[in-house]
């Protein structure tokens, strides 16, 4: 009775499943983020180890039932990225074990498409958008290059706006909002002197400062003027991204009609119904012709599904389901 394991690791938290070989699903389990890009080596190393053990013992599996282990990983998308993280696994489980990474995304869109032709956009910690063309075995990624260098719409940029326009309203420079009381209030916090300590003393700044984009959705749901012009400016950013990507994928093959392709939505700030009806208005995505809707399996879907795949099993429609 053979065993595979998908891991889908972003900024803020990894999910595992583990199933048989037939796509009967036996347990999933959850841990913190294993992105090489916001954690060490050593944590993400223990991460992903911690979560290959607790999935076998949750589904009363051995290491030598395990025959595959499929990794989308953000912050996994260079050759030296790659090297990097497999590197951490190298002895750690039977040689026969088959180890594979790929960025999140890509199974991302795995879990949404089954292979078929389609985008997906992820907005969570990060954000990043990957499309894919089967027949023509075409792909093309935008963004998603970390909190430094792009991430535009993501939980981290959001929340990073919302402090800069809290330390504004400190200087006197900005509009008051409701940001600076609800995030005050959350970091149980009483001086927005005090936010410099907080995010300058982060071990994981990214993780620390995502969180709060739950606070600018709220505020943004009560009417904040600050809070709603970054939320509109967030939506603008990823659909200018996810467009940029069908732009792409159509430049690449010119022939194929891309009207009514399909783009999933995934990771934490599309789980917020609000967030997704602000981006599916957007008036760009409405005139792209784009099929829009949410991931409906979780993402690690893809990465178990992809490890079956990679093991040569077919994903027949009962697999679906
Ligand atoms: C990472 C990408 C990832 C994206 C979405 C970004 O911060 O750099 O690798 O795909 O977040 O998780």
């Amino acid at each position: 009775d053979i065993r595979f394991i998908g891991i889908d690791g972003g900024g803020t938290k990894t999910a595992c499943m583990i199933g048989d070989g037939l796509g009967n699903v036996l347990a999933v389990c959850y841990g913190a983020s294993s992105s090489i890009k916001s954690n060490s080596r050593e944590v993400v190393q223990e991460v992903l180890l911690s979560l290959i053990q607790q999935a076998l013992a949750l589904s009363n599996s051995t290491e030598s039932q395990l025959e595959g282990v499929f990794l989308g990983l953000a912050g996994a998308d260079r050759p030296e990225d790659k090297v990097q993280i497999l590197s951490l696994l190298e002895g750690k489980l039977p040689a026969s074990v088959v180890i594979t990474l790929h960025n999140d995304a890509i199974t991302a869109l795995s879990a949404g498409t089954w292979g078929e032709a389609g985008i997906v956009l992820i907005s969570g910690t990060g954000s990043i958008a990957y499309g894919f063309v089967p027949e023509a075995s075409i792909s093309v990624r935008v963004g998603g290059w970390g909190y430094m260098l792009g991430d535009e719409g993501s939980g981290f940029n959001m929340s990073q706006q919302a402090l800069i326009a809290v330390m504004k309203q400190h200087d006197g420079r900005g509009p008051h909002t409701k940001l600076t009381s609800y995030i005050l209030d959350q970091l149980s916090l009483t001086d927005p002197n005090q936010i410099v300590t907080y995010v300058y003393g982060q071990a994981n700044i990214r993780t620390a400062i995502a969180v709060l984009s739950k606070i600018v959705l709220q505020a943004a749901k009560e009417d904040d003027a600050v809070a709603l012009e970054i939320v509109d400016q967030a939506v603008k950013e990823l659909a200018q991204i996810a467009i940029t990507a069908k732009a792409r994928l159509q430049q690449l093959q010119p022939n194929q009609d891309m009207s009514d392709l399909p783009l999933l939505l995934s990771g934490g700030l599309f789980s917020d119904s609000w967030f997704q009806t602000c981006f599916e208005s957007q008036q760009d995505i409405m005139n792209s012709k784009l099929k829009v809707s949410k991931l409906e399996v979780p993402p690690v879907t893809g990465c178990y599904v992809l490890a079956l795949k990679q093991a040569g099993i077919a994903i027949t429609d009962a697999l679906k389901t």
